[in-house]
Parts: C-alpha cells; structure tokens; sequence
C-alpha cells in the first residue's frame, strides 16, 4: 500500500472511532440495528409505496393505515383512528407510547396520503440502485418509514421505554380537509400537549449541503371581486362611464405586483376573468366570463395566493393589499376577501434553532457535518406549521429524495437510515430531558 491509498484509509478509521467515543453505548446499538434492519426497513417502505394512498382515495389511505398501525402496535403503542368524514377525508392515526411523567413529550408528525391518486399512472415502487422511485417513497411514506426504523432502535437500545411519544399520521396532509377547523382540530390539540414537535417530511438540500429547516411560511389564498358602470365603450374613461372593472382589477394587481414584494414573502395571482359577467365555480378554480369589446366591463375577479413566514407578515400584507383594493378608479369598487381555510405560518423562533442544534450536537457525534438553516422561501406549507404556535419544532427529518409531486419522485435509500439513526439518537436524547 503506498501512503497516498492508506492516507484516506486511515482518516476513515479515525474518524468512525471518534465519533463512536462521542455516542453513548446505547446510540451505538441503535445505529446497529438501523444497518441490520435495512431490508426489514426497505421491504415495509415498498409495500406502503405499492398501496396507493392518494388523498381523495379514502380506502387507500385507510389501506396503507392497516398496514402502518401494527408498527407501532409491536412497539408497545396503543393507537387511535380519528375519522375525517367530516371534513371529506380518510382520517388521522395517532399512536402513543407512554414512558416516564417527567420525561419530555415528543409529537412526531408525518403523512399516509400521496398527491398521486389512483387514477395516477405513478404507482408503483422501482428501485434502482440507491435510488427508490416510487409515489411517496420520501415524501412521506419514506418519512413514515423513518419514524418506525428510528422507534425500533430506540426500543432494541432500551430508549424507547422512558419516552413519551405521540406519532401523528395525517390522512390528508397534501389537500386538507375542509373546514381546517375540523381537520386539523386534533393535530392542534396535540401540539398543545407537546413539547417538542418534530416533523418527518422529506430531508431539504441547498447547495448538495443537508439542511435544517427551522420555519415554514404560511399558504392561504384571497379572492378579489371588482364591480364597475358599464356602458358604451366610447364613453370609457370618462368621469360618467368610469374605467369599468377590468381597468380596475389591473390596476390593482399592478401595484400588488410592485409594492407588495418583501423578504420571505411570495404572493401570486392563479386565476382571473372579466366582462359583463364573471363567474367563478364552486371550487374557486374556474372562470366562466363573457363580454363584448364595446362595452365596459361590468365585473372582474381574480384568485391569488400569498406565502409569508409569521403570522405579522401576514397580517401586515393583507393591510396593504386592503388599502391598495380601497384606493378605486372612478366608476369601479373593489373588495378583497382572505380564504378562512389557510395555512399558518411556522416562523424561525429560537425555541425552534435551539432544536436545530440539538440535531448538530447528534450530526458532531456521528462524525456527520453541521447542518445550517433553510431559507423558509424554499419550503412549502406543512402539518407542523398548525402546532407552531404551541410547541417548538423542527422540518426535515425525514428521507431526502427528489421530484417530489411529480412521477419522477425519488427517495435517496442510504439516507432513510442516515436519518433514522439521527433520529433514534435526537429523540433519544430529547425523551431523557425532564420537561
Ligand atoms: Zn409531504
């Protein structure tokens, strides 16, 4: 062996050592039985992945919930199906394992449904390599997949019995249902009782680097219904006739366009229509407009969202676009209206990077990089951002993949361990605090 092939040898010797002194032995049993469960983990991912589970499709999420809860049921949690019939959904299975009354209260947050639904031509489970393809294979059954691989090993190292967890698996995390007031009442209540939630969608990247994702921003939508004078076209414009509603609404969403935009904030318009009539359908997501080019258009409507990161950037937007709305062309009124069902906003808090590092402590001991903070633009809504204002927590800690939403999703195999033993040891560590 010449020194320059045994050079990168013994760093890799060195390295494994140091980080095995950092972790407990406990940690070092949960990482073995991570690495000895892989085709256990991988042969449970692949049935759920073959189950379809798109949101609409109620018995496949109800199929892929029989196929999950007696996970958990091995591993001494009781389990709970909460029906969302009423929100015209499948519903949520919760799973809960009590350990010791001092201990931490751990809420882990994941999903069962899929955007894929089953008409879907992408349902079926393909590995290549290192590399799964299949609808949910990250996110987030990949995600699930995590939760019980890191709850396994936490119980073959003895950490799992003085914790107190509660999993929650929502059965429509891609297309909530409605109202949100019914469909996210018991998520809500959960993160009330919490003291850490930890949630197990896809792990994020920039720049090839693994990140932390400590915020998410918000996602609700707004309608905007102008009316105006109609009348002959050659009279537009004059203080009789007014502009019409048209004239109004560019007007409107040109200076949304420029005195709206800042830091972490997106806002965007998705639908609009005009004319002598403007329709929207009940599904807010379609049109139905006529009007003749010689007459000034009596009504005009458009459909929008906006994304912002706490819940003061919100509210400080929807001031603006109000005053903006106010501010109408002769002949025109208009007024804006915020959806109720919305997402809430998950800002960066310290409570929340306190738990990043936390996780860097896990990464140092392993002998893994730090992970730096996600920009929260380049995340989107999720679960966790409804008990954000009730207990601190942390995005990502599930599989990373990539082409997620699409049928050329992806999970990354290597990392459904990488982020169970993370997880194991995280969860282990928080679990052991007195609250
Ligand atoms: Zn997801």
């Amino acid at each position: 062996m010449t020194p320059r092939i045994l050079f990168p040898f013994l760093v890799a010797i060195c390295f494994a050592s140091s980080a095995e002194a950092a972790l407990s032995r406990a940690e070092q049993t949960m990482i073995r039985t991570v690495d000895a469960e892989q085709l256990r983990t991988l042969a449970m991912l692949e049935s759920w992945v073959n189950q379809n589970s798109g949101t609409m499709n109620v018995a496949g999420v109800e199929a892929v919930r029989r196929a999950v809860e007696p996970e958990f049921r091995q591993l001494g949690f009781t389990t709970e199906w909460i029906d969302m019939k009423a929100a015209g959904r499948a519903g949520h299975l919760v799973a809960r394992h009590t350990g010791s009354k001092r201990g931490k209260r751990l809420l882990l947050i994941a999903h069962l449904d899929t955007v894929f639904e089953a008409e879907s031509p992408f349902q079926r489970w393909v590995r290549d390599g290192d590399t799964a393809h299949g609808p949910g294979a990250s996110d987030d059954k990949g995600g699930v997949a995590v939760i019980v691989t890191a709850l396994r090993a936490m119980r073959a190292a003895g950490t799992l019995r003085q914790a107190n967890i509660t999993v929650f698996l929502t059965g429509d995390e891609e297309d909530a249902g409605s109202p949100i007031a019914i469909a996210r009442r018991d998520l809500i209540a959960e993160g009330k009782k919490a003291d850490v939630a930890l949630d197990f969608e896809p792990l994020a990247h920039d720049n090839g680097l693994e990140m932390g994702s400590t915020a998410r921003r918000s996602a609700g939508s707004w309608t905007l219904t102008v009316t105006g004078r109609s009348g002959h076209s050659a009279g537009v414009g004059s203080p009789d006739a007014g502009f019409g509603a048209i004239y109004e609404l560019a007007r409107i969403l040109d200076q949304f366009r420029r005195e709206l935009p800042e830091d972490k904030l997106t806002y965007n318009v998705g639908l609009v229509g005009g004319g002598q009539a403007a329709d929207l359908d009940q599904g807010k997501i379609r049109v139905q407009a006529s009007g003749k080019t010689n007459i000034i258009a009596a009504t005009a409507v458009a459909r929008g969202d906006l994304r912002a990161v706490s819940p003061e950037q919100i509210e400080r937007v929807r001031a603006r676009m109000r005053a903006i709305t106010a501010q109408s062309l002769p002949g025109a009124h208009a007024e804006i209206s915020f959806d109720e069902d919305s997402y809430p906003p998950m800002p960066p808090t310290a409570g929340n990077r306190a738990l990043l590092a936390r996780l860097n402590g896990v990464n140092r001991d392993m002998g893994l990089a730090e992970m730096g903070e996600l920009d929260p633009a380049d995340r989107g809504a999720g679960d966790i951002s409804f008990v954000a204002a009730d207990v601190d927590g942390l995005v990502g800690l599930g599989t990373a993949g990539g082409g997620t939403h699409t049928d050329k999703e992806t999970a990354d195999i290597p990392s459904i361990f990488k982020q169970a033993k993370r997880g194991a040891i995280l969860m282990s560590r928080l679990a052991a605090e007195h609250r």
